[in-house]
């Protein structure tokens, strides 16, 4: 198994749990499965199959051949793995993880906040600090300046290491592709 797909069933498992993880797992090893041969070998409810499947399929994460059953009016799936798509999707997920903390980055340092520094007593802007006169509305203790430089430590250290993530993902998939094509 290259490194790039076990990125993929690793990014499953974190948005459609252990199951996730595995239905794609089982395309990936078995490219044109049905529902019904997953689910036999998975041991899982088709509908819980199609239910991830379709998700991906949103993204064009996974191909769908549909072909009507010669007998019955049913149709059969089969799916296929699309990995250029997989890619972009998880770089683009991470990339916005990425924004919504630089965004939550921004906000802490644009704004002064206020407490009285007892554990679990409000912290607040300095609007709602000036609401209060500067006194803690649980305990009536006068609110200072909090430090968030640790809050801002934390985010940065987040940031960081999805970026590497993302550089590692870029790495695996670059060396997926070439090995692949050959
Ligand atoms: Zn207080």
């Amino acid at each position: 198994m290259y490194a790039f797909e076990r990125d993929i069933i690793e990014f499953m498992k974190m948005t459609h749990g252990r199951e996730g993880g595995e239905i794609i797992k089982y395309v990936m090893k078995h490219p044109g499965a049905t529902d019904e041969e997953i689910s036999n070998k998975l041991k899982m409810r088709e509908n819980i199959i199609r239910k991830v499947l379709y998700d991906v399929y949103a993204w064009n994460g996974v191909e769908l051949q549909k072909k009507r059953m010669s007998e019955g009016r049913n149709y059969e799936f089969r799916w296929k793995i699309n990995y250029a798509a997989f890619y972009k999707h998880i770089i683009a997920y991470y990339n916005d993880e990425i924004e919504r903390l630089k965004e939550g980055l921004t906000f802490l340092e644009s704004v002064d906040f206020y407490t009285c520094g007892k554990p679990h007593h409000p912290v607040m802007t300095i609007d709602e600090a000036l609401d209060y006169e500067f006194k803690c509305p649980l305990c009536g203790e006068i609110l200072h300046n909090v430090d968030m430089s640790g809050e801002k430590e934390n985010i940065m250290k987040k940031i960081e290491s999805i970026e590497e993530k993302i550089q590692k993902i870029e790495r695996h998939y670059e060396l997926f592709k070439k090995k692949k094509i050959r």
